[in-house]
């Protein structure tokens, strides 16, 4: 039997144990991660640095996430682990009916490597409170953080409880063929459909947190200087590696000249303030590794050769892992950044003329992470809402979406992703929602009214039900 095995099977001992435990105890396990987080924030700033070039600001951001995700589930757990009363209807009468979300056994956390240390504790919030055990597998492209993610858990976390299995693609395949009851994966499309195969065998359950081409419509009413700000900052914060930056931006063709300039002008005014160049900002930070660095130049490149306008940027830095924050325009659909995700601080820029080309452009991708309208004029806002669909949307911001309110389950729909994390959604994604049924034998006779032979009364009670 291998290590791996011998661990999980360490896991999946502790699940009885672990479903019969207290809502507090639950808490206080919860509690004692943060502590264990907070202990070593440091480090984390110092791995964030290394792995990313982050400022230790960002970092700090990240680990407040899991802070006010943790607060939350800390908060409501007593209350959602505490029978769920339900009302009853005319074939349930006078029976006690109740839903109990019981914790499903043992929950693999398979993590990207974007931010490292949110991914692989986030979702966990939810799988602890719900009573369940967990293995968790951090992206082997952010090793320093996987270390001390490793260190925080087995220093805060009893071991036959919550586990850590580092490595590359051949542990997380084997984890992938053991009989996990839910598996939680955060990363691209390709290896979403490896980990959807792999839980059909065992009828694991999942939540699949994907990316995605990210749309943004800004209307001929929109308030420019302020979109084109928060634009900037979504889409250089931690150089375009957040799974739901604005990838595209769709703009009416009656401000796109006016936008392209103001867009240039913010990345400059939010990044390059003391102009020393964008390359020396402590505040852009670098691409994960080599091979993505090529990737997202090659994306660049390629829209050059095939017809786009290099707006601002276009600049980059092999050895420092350097991309500058760019933006192209006269795109076509043959281009590969209009079919792939960027996930690097690239935006692309079209215009339309009319509402229903704004759809049609959405249309040729999978749906999307998120959506983003700037718009001032609510009609045309309701109607992106309503003919468009996408994970999430924000109206006149982006990137506040996620990891801001526990209220606001987060997640994907079709190539995006599915399930949902954080908050009440993230703990049942993570449960059993088990419904019970009471039946008190004192109305036994109420029961024997169903049985064959069918009485008239029966026959035309149930004859009723198809009214
Ligand atoms: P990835 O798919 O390359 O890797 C993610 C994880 O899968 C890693 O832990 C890796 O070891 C494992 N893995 C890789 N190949 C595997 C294989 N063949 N079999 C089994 N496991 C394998 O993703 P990435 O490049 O690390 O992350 C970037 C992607 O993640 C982007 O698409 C981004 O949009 C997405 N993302 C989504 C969210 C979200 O919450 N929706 C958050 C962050 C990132």
């Amino acid at each position: 039997m291998s290590d791996i095995q011998k661990r999980f099977e360490a896991l999946q001992a502790a699940t009885l144990r672990l479903r019969n435990s207290s809502a507090e105890e639950r808490a206080d396990k919860l509690k004692a991660m943060w502590t264990g987080i907070v202990a070593r924030k440091e480090d984390l700033f110092k791995a964030g640095a290394i792995e990313r070039g982050c400022h230790e600001v960002d970092i700090a951001a990240e680990l407040v996430m899991i802070k006010g995700e943790l607060d939350h589930v800390v908060k409501h757990i007593a209350s959602w682990v505490k029978p769920q009363k339900v009302k009853g209807s005319l074939s349930t009468m006078g029976k006690k009916c109740e839903i109990r979300y019981q914790s499903k056994g043992v929950v693999l956390n398979i993590a990207a490597y974007n931010a490292p240390t949110a991914e692989c504790f986030n979702p966990i919030i939810g799988a602890i409170a719900a009573g369940n055990a967990v293995a968790i597998k951090p992206s082997e492209y952010a090793p320093a953080s996987a270390q001390i993610i490793e260190e925080i858990v087995r220093d805060s976390l009893p071991k036959d409880e919550v586990d850590v299995f580092q490595g590359g693609v051949e542990v997380s395949q084997e984890l992938l063929s053991l009989p996990f009851n839910h598996i939680y994966y955060t990363g691209g499309n390709a290896v979403g459909k490896i980990v959807m195969k792999a839980a059909a065998e065992n009828f694991a359950s999942i939540t699949l947190e994907m990316g995605g081409k990210s749309p943004v419509i800004i209307d001929e009413t929109a308030q420019l200087e302020n979109a084109a700000t928060k634009l900037a900052w979504g889409r250089v914060m931690n150089a375009g590696q957040v799974c739901i930056a604005p990838e595209y931006v769709i703009v009416h063709e009656s401000r796109k000249k006016e936008f392209l300039e103001l867009i240039s002008d913010k990345i400059q005014a939010l990044y390059n303030s003391d102009g020393k160049g964008l390359e020396n900002s402590e505040y852009v930070p670098r691409i994960i590794n080599d091979r993505h660095h090529k990737r997202i130049t090659g994306l660049i490149a390629d829209a050059i050769k095939k017809g786009a306008t290099l707006v601002t940027g276009g600049n980059a830095d092999a050895a420092d892992r350097y991309i500058e924050p760019t933006v192209l325009t006269d795109m076509n659909e043959d281009m590969d950044i209009m079919k792939e995700e960027v996930f690097g601080p690239v935006m692309a820029v079209m215009p339309y003329t009319n509402r229903e080309d704004v759809l049609d452009i959405i249309a040729k991708r999978p749906n999307p992470l998120a959506l983003y309208i700037y718009s001032t004029d609510k009609d045309a806002i309701e109607y992106f809402l309503t003919n468009t669909s996408s994970g999430s949307a924000v109206v006149n911001n982006n990137c506040v979406q996620a990891g801001t309110n526990s209220n606001l389950a987060f997640g994907g729909v079709g190539a995006s992703g599915m399930g949902r994390c954080c908050g009440f959604e993230g703990f049942k994604d993570m449960s059993n929602a088990r419904s019970i049924v009471h039946q008190p034998l004192d109305r036994f006779r109420d029961f024997l009214i169903m049985l064959p032979p069918y009485s008239d009364r029966y026959k035309s009670l149930i004859m009723k039900g198809l009214k």
